[in-house]
């Protein structure tokens, strides 16, 4: 029942470029690197992790799999 009840409540700020968690603006998140050439994965300070897509220009949350994708990514190039 809970989730049935927040579940349009994220919706909503997510369409608003909200964050979920605290509500900063999304717009100025952490970008932390790219998914593909239309997603890029950013992370808020409260460290929650999302997906932008440019291609619908919307915010989604980042799932379990694609914070792994991306952290594999980072393991592949050295951090200079
Ligand atoms: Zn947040």
């Amino acid at each position: 029942m809970f989730k049935k009840v927040i579940t349009p409540f994220q919706t909503v700020l997510l369409q608003k470029r909200l964050c979920v968690g605290c509500t900063a603006s999304l717009d100025k998140a952490k970008r932390l690197g790219k998914l593909s050439e239309r997603r890029e994965l950013i992370e808020c300070k409260c460290k929650r992790r999302y997906v932008y897509s440019k291609e619908f220009n919307e915010y989604q949350r980042a799932t379990f799999q694609e914070e792994q994708q991306f952290l594999r990514e980072l393991n592949k190039r050295p951090l200079l």
